[in-house]
């Protein structure tokens, strides 16, 4: 028997509702604060992540899917969204018309990490994201609808955590600071911190290696270093949260791991999934547009993990579940055949009726119709086939209707079930 690959999954149905409900959520509620979707390839040129998520990122230095095509030229499935937006913004020259654009995706992300639960290799991401806005309501808006999302989605046990990255004007002081207190510290840090603490210190920060973080318990703050610009920025952000009741925590080791992220970072985490804590995460990323040969353009964006957020929703599998409303107990082929037209008919108006195909016994037509949870069963044999009249019973009620056989009896049918 051949299996799927180690850190993949099938979404089977009975867990896929939950799934579509939590799309159909978010894009309800992006499509009222004004977001287009937009679909990008899950392949792009490997340069593209290379250059924007930055060489000394876990993502790039070890977990993308990265293969030769059959030219030669190195493609990678996407492990994040953003950079594809971003070359799509620019490629497209969308600024031309109206620099200010709102995008959402959906779709699945590709990273060759340790799979274990909550982290898998194809995973699932919801993404939003501003361009074109430097303002920080739209930092605010963006952790506010996030907010909104997870209490539409009845999630409990989260908490927003945001911090300040800076900007290229006064990061670079926090950088010096923190090399300088990592330069004495080297041997304590675990492998990876040793050897990132010299290309991207602030990494260090969110490391979840115990003597990593022992290590860091008296790192500088960034929120000590922002420059007057940086602070305002982050300040308004705050006020703004407050205005709108929406609770947060300042972290100031929460760190993202990519390199093109500035100012506003933000990140929801939950305790409900052990250690993978993070739901989802985002922040600003002023300087990725004019990296990727764009216009020198303000933006920001965040990215929800579906597949966590589907382990935490508070949203009930039986609620969801669609059962037919009616299924048709048809004895012997004249009738199976009215039975047949009937719920093609009823399909097309949009109601999902069911029959039995395999010419069973009335006692096993009645047990499968108990088993797919239709609510009505119409009995169908040839004596009601003569006398132009079978019963409709309502399984849960036991009240019985009487039908009229003929060529109406689709539409009768439909009239019961609506
Ligand atoms: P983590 O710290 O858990 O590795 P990350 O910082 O790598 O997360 P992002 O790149 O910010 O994650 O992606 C946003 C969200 O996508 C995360 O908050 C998480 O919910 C989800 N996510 C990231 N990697 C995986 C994965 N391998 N499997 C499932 N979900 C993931
Ligand atoms: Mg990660």
């Amino acid at each position: 028997m051949i299996q799927l690959i180690r850190g993949f999954k099938d979404i089977l149905p009975g867990e896929a509702e939950l799934w579509q409900e939590i799309e159909r959520v978010s894009r309800d509620l992006f499509e009222s604060f004004g977001f287009k979707e937009i679909r990008i390839p899950v392949m792009e040129k490997t340069e593209l992540f290379a250059r924007s998520i930055g060489e000394h990122t876990d993502i790039v230095e070890k977990e993308m899917y990265t293969f030769p095509d059959r030219k030669g030229d190195l493609i990678t499935l996407r492990p994040e969204a953003t950079a594809s937006i971003v070359r799509s913004y620019v490629q497209h020259k969308m600024y031309a018309a109206d620099p200010v654009r709102k995008f959402y995706t959906i779709g699945p992300m590709f990273r060759r990490e340790r799979p274990q639960k909550g982290r898998y290799r194809q995973f699932y991401q919801i993404n939003a994201e501003v361009i074109g806005v430097d303002a920080p309501y739209i930092d605010a808006q963006l952790i506010f609808l996030l907010a909104t999302l997870l209490e539409r989605l009845k999630v409990t046990d989260v908490a927003a955590h945001i911090n300040s990255l800076g900007c290229p004007e006064c990061r670079p002081a926090f950088r010096e600071a923190l090399t300088a207190l990592l330069d004495g510290k080297k041997e304590r840090l675990c492998e990876d911190c040793a050897r990132r603490s010299g290309t991207n210190p602030l990494r260090v920060l969110d490391c979840k290696v115990p003597a990593c973080r022992e290590a860091m318990a008296d790192a500088p703050s960034l929120l000590e270093y922002l420059c007057e610009g940086c602070k305002a920025h982050f300040d308004s952000v705050q006020r703004s949260l407050n205005r709108l009741g929406v609770p947060f925590v300042i972290d100031k080791k929460l760190v993202r791991g990519l390199d093109y992220y500035t100012r506003t970072t933000f990140e929801i985490q939950t305790g409900a999934l052990g250690a993978q804590s993070a739901v989802a995460g985002g922040g600003r990323y002023d300087g990725l547009i004019k990296m990727l040969d764009g216009p020198d353009t303000p933006a920001i964006g965040f990215a929800i993990g579906l597949d966590r957020l589907a382990e935490i929703v508070g949203l009930r599998q039986a609620d969801l579940e669609k059962k037919p409303r009616l299924f048709i107990a048809a004895l012997g082929d004249a009738c199976a055949e009215k039975a047949f037209d009937w719920i093609c008919r009823l399909g097309l108006a949009g109601v999902h009726a069911e029959m039995d195909m395999a010419d069973r016994s009335l006692k096993s037509q009645m047990k499968q119709a108990d088993r797919c949870g239709a609510d009505l069963v119409l009995i169908l044999g040839e004596s009601e086939l003569a006398s132009g009249s079978a019963v409709l019973r309502n399984m849960r009620t036991k009240e019985q209707a009487a039908v009229v056989i003929d060529d109406q009896t689709a539409a009768r049918l439909l009239a019961h079930i609506q």
